[in-house]
């Protein structure tokens, strides 16, 4: 169990360097910034279940003193949250390199890691959390309106407006889930065990309302759909009980789908039967006992959802194993309900778009601002990011540093990146600007049951690609380069890379800038075509990549 620390956690702005050069400074403030996003900062707990930045309060304290010393042609190597090495490499190489969570794979299952965890020798990574690339709900934001709005199109005439989308879990990723609804048109009705969730997700503009049952829900949310008004409902329960309360009343929804944290039977879903303190208490009395009764829960959950399907919805499992662990349950058709990538994200993958993102090192507005700006000059003709810009300039609010998410694809991340660099050389923001993106991106992981699943030549589980995408990272000269191991379905369920690159204004950032940002979604782009993607193919062609062998 790490150690409760209450102080605050310092989040450095401005123009003052507290570090050798703005590398390690703008990777000093992503660390900081990830933590300071968190859901549990006191015990470095930043999402999806045990999602950490680092492996206890003694390795995060020295990890911020190594990033204050890093000379510019050094690099501090971390392994599983705890700083082990700092080597001499080159000016061009990466500052800081991260393993998290990587186990042999037939080791690669929870007693094991548990057993490692508790003795002090590894950390759960998830994706952003131990990249140090975390900004809060607005980085699953865009995604989850993306996802939303192409389901809404599946219904044909106005999307999800007039339409009730249902789901739980209102956690870091979770709860962007009421506004990205929204976003959509549509009306949400949002389960969650945790009543100070909810209430996190009103003082941070995500919902709207809380409900004073699931009765009042129902009612809230068809006179909304009636109105063809959006709206945000929380509501407090347990999501499988409270799914079949709502099928019980009788309850319509166009699509339902989940995100508590089942990708994590101990440390995140909580069973029915029991509030949070209740499970707090079980989970330290009975392990074995707590993750019984959790299986046992998704095993209710997820026929519940199959009862919604029979009933005409569209349901969709939103990338947290909870199919997974239902069939693992006994749920032996958990199957029938299809991921959300294949369903509405993999054309985006296989153009080599996916979830960009950036953070405005100097803590200033303004800078967002100009950079929002920026993006919005360079695609001028890209109606969706446009959108999705007026959305988020108006219902976005700031957390931690401000930082933008939006999706680019191949070509447009490198040029971006560019012009970025520009503004920071030339004055016109206020400090450097740090580049980054989720892990669930085009070219960076391997997820059977999430962004690889149901890949067209069956190669869903092979795991080269986002090993590739690490080592080009890294040669390419990214700032920070990561693999990861378990991400959000969990452990076993996938290997992931991420990446940070600052932009300082100086022409060595251009010239890493132009190799990362293109190489980063290319592999993406080479993944689908070799997996025999028309779109990733066509891409090929038109973008003019070098992939030989699927030229021929
Ligand atoms: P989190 O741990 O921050 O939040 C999970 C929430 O679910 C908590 O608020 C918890 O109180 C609630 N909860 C747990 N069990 C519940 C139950 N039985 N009924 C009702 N509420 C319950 O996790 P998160 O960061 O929000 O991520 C949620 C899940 O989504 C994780 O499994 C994560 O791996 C997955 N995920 C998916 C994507 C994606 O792209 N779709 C991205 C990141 C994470």
């Amino acid at each position: 169990m790490t150690e409760l620390v209450n102080e605050p956690i310092e989040l450095g702005r401005g123009s003052v360097l507290r570090c050798k050069g703005w590398r390690q400074e703008g990777l000093l403030r992503m660390l900081e910034n990830t933590l300071t996003n968190g859901e549990k900062p006191q015990q470095l707990i930043i999402y999806g279940g045990s999602g950490r930045v680092a492996r206890d309060w003694s390795c995060y304290r020295r990890i911020v003193e190594i990033l204050k010393n890093l000379s510019e042609d050094e690099t501090l190597l971390v392994q599983s949250g705890k700083p082990v090495a700092v080597l001499r490499t080159s000016a061009a190489a990466p500052r800081v390199l991260i393993a998290n969570t990587n186990l042999v794979g037939k080791w690669a299952n929870w007693d094991h890691y548990r057993e490692l965890e508790r003795r002090g020798l590894m950390m759960y990574g998830q994706y952003t959390a131990g990249t140090w690339a975390y900004i809060g709900t607005q980085g699953i934001l865009q995604g989850t309106y993306e996802t939303f709005a192409a389901c809404g199109r599946r219904f044909g005439g106005q999307g999800l407006k007039g339409r009730i989308l249902v789901t739980a879990g209102l956690g870091g990723m979770g709860g962007a889930q009421p506004l990205a609804v929204k976003m959509a048109g549509g009306v949400c009705i949002a389960i969650e065990i945790d009543p100070a969730r909810i209430d996190r997700r009103i003082a941070t503009g995500y919902c709207d309302v809380k409900a004073a049952s699931l009765e009042d829900a129902k009612r809230l949310a068809e006179e909304a759909a009636t109105r063809g008004e959006a709206l945000g409902i929380g509501v407090v329960g347990h999501a499988a009980t409270s799914l079949e309360e709502l099928l019980k009343l009788g309850l319509s929804p166009a699509a339902v789908t989940d995100q508590t944290s089942a990708h994590d039977p101990l440390n995140g879903y909580i069973p029915d039967g029991y509030d949070v303190a209740e499970a707090i208490e079980f989970r330290g009395r009975n392990p074995n006992g707590y993750i019984d009764a959790s299986m046992a829960a998704m095993a209710r959950h997820m026929r519940v959802l199959l009862a919604f399907k029979a009933q005409g919805a569209t349901i969709f499992e939103y990338g947290n194993n909870l199919r997974g662990h239902a069939k693992e349950a006994g749920v032996e058709n958990a199957f029938d309900m299809q991921g959300f990538v294949p369903l509405y994200i993999r054309d985006s993958f296989s153009a080599g778009r996916g979830p960009f993102r950036w953070v405005c090192l100097s803590g200033d507005a303004d800078d967002l601002r100009a950079t929002d700006e920026a993006a919005r000059r360079t695609f001028p003709n890209d109606e969706q990011l446009n959108t999705w810009f007026d959305i988020a300039q108006t219902s976005v609010p700031i957390q931690g540093l401000p930082s933008r998410t939006c999706w680019l694809g191949l070509g447009e991340r490198d040029k971006f990146g560019l012009i970025l660099n520009d503004m920071v050389r030339t004055g016109k923001l206020k400090g450097p600007v740090a580049m980054s993106r989720d892990h669930l991106d085009t070219g960076s992981v391997a997820q059977p049951t999430r962004e690889t699943e149901g890949m067209l030549d069956g190669s869903d589980a092979v795991a080269d690609w986002p090993l590739l995408n690490a080592l080009t990272n890294a040669v390419c000269g990214a700032d920070l380069v990561t693999i990861h191991q378990g991400g959000g379905s969990g452990m076993g369920g996938s290997i992931s890379a991420g990446m940070t690159i600052i932009a300082d204004g100086s022409t060595g950032a251009a010239d890493r800038i132009a190799r990362c940002l293109y190489a980063d979604p290319a592999i993406g782009v080479v993944r689908h075509a070799d997996a025999g993607y028309p779109i990733a193919l066509d891409t090929i062609r038109h973008k003019g990549v070098r992939a030989p062998m699927l030229q021929e």
